[in-house]
């Protein structure tokens, strides 16, 4: 922690914390005082830092983090985190690590509900807290409706866990012609969690918003909403992306340049032929820092000096070349991939892939950087 922001000697990811700060000020601002607020921290914290990100959400005040795995929790455990933290998608062989590190398990059938209720009660626990999803569209995890009085039944047979919250998910919530679709989904969300409610006998939180939920459907937050893409910048649309802040700068520097005749080539398979003089920089990153082979052939760009450097031919495991020829720069020059400015929305869009993608594929090899308060 702590690094001055500035010129970089090799390729790093800097984290603004200030915009994360931002971000959470921005979310929370969009909610009912007593919503409370998921951060969802889940692959490396959208591939930022899982582990700084949630400690600082912590210090904001969220209220509940999520993970999609086990590990991602046991992870966060380890490093200290107290605040709960829901399991989006727990197998049954992580039973034990979930209930060692008092992380929360999503139940999303009678299957699972049926080992976890084994697992919970033979370490003897009592109201151990369960989220119930819904599948309400979405066919990826969730329950049915039908599934209603299987879940009533096996809960009535046990102390050892109690539902904390029912939630959902929503399939095209950024997207304003599948409104009706999300509307629909709402409404059976809905139904299920009331009928859930009414024959438990008690009350639990209810959730079905992701970002572009929260940021489309203010009405249906529900007592919670879960935001991931928008704590860490994007708003899956120009509207909301103006008052968000990316966290996350993918900075690099010009290794060697070189200068190229008409008919040379360049990189693997010659996947660029010069067809005119032209100057290219190498930079010290490439597919296996997350910058995928998508990218390559123009459909990606970096910014030098301000100004957009095109990818030339193939993009290589370790290495891309650009085209500098109208750019004045040197070796050693700063080489932005992705920042505030030119965003990873921007750059995922025109290689025809999502901000997601991009941003959770940066490697690990690739360093972290924290900067603690915002320039930008
Ligand atoms: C990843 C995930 C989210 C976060 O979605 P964003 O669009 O990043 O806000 C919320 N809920 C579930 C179930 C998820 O899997």
């Amino acid at each position: 922690m702590g690094k001055t922001q500035g010129h970089t000697e090799e390729t790093v990811l800097e984290i603004d914390m200030g915009a994360l700060a931002h971000n959470y000020q921005y979310l929370r601002s969009k909610l009912k005082p007593d919503t409370k607020l998921m951060g969802v921290v889940k692959a490396y914290g959208y591939g930022s830092d899982a582990t700084e990100v949630a400690k600082e959400l912590a210090v904001l005040g969220i209220d509940y983090l999520a993970v999609a795995y086990s590990k991602e929790g046991e992870v966060l455990r380890n490093e200290g985190i107290a605040t709960p933290i829901l399991v989006l998608h727990p197998l049954s062989s992580n039973f034990e690590v979930i209930i060692d590190r008092c992380l929360e398990p999503n139940i999303y059938s009678v299957k699972i509900l049926e080992a976890f209720i084994s697992h919970a009660e033979a370490t003897q626990q009592r109201h151990y807290p369960i989220h119930i999803k819904f599948n309400t569209g979405l066919n990826r995890l969730g329950f049915q409706k039908q599934d209603i009085p299987t879940i009533v039944s096996l809960l009535s047979q046990t102390e050892s866990v109690r539902i904390k919250s029912i939630f959902s998910h929503l399939a095209a919530s950024e997207d304003p012609n599948e409104k009706s679709f999300t509307l629909s989904q709402i409404a059976a969300f809905k139904t299920m969690a009331d009928l859930l409610t009414v024959q438990l006998g008690y009350r639990s939180l209810f959730h079905v918003l992701n970002t572009s939920g929260i940021l489309n459907f203010p009405e249906a937050q529900f007592n919670m909403v879960r935001s991931g893409i928008g704590l860490y910048g994007f708003g899956n649309d120009s509207n909301f992306d103006k008052d968000l802040k990316p966290i996350a700068t993918l900075k690099t520097i010009i290794s060697q340049i070189h200068q190229l005749k008409e008919g040379e080539s360049l990189g693997y398979n010659r996947g660029f032929v010069a067809s005119g003089e032209i100057r290219t920089a190498t930079l010290p990153l490439g597919h296996a820092d997350g910058i995928s082979r998508i990218y390559g052939k123009g459909a990606g760009w970096v910014s030098i000096r301000g100004k957009k450097a095109p990818i030339l031919g193939n993009v290589c495991m370790d290495m891309i070349m650009v085209d500098v020829s109208t750019i004045d720069c040197r070796e050693g020059d700063e080489v932005i991939v992705f920042g505030p400015h030119n965003t990873a929305h921007e750059l995922a869009t025109h290689a025809n892939t999502i901000s997601y993608e991009l941003v959770t594929a940066i490697s690990q090899r690739v360093k972290r950087v924290f900067i603690k308060s915002s320039s930008k």
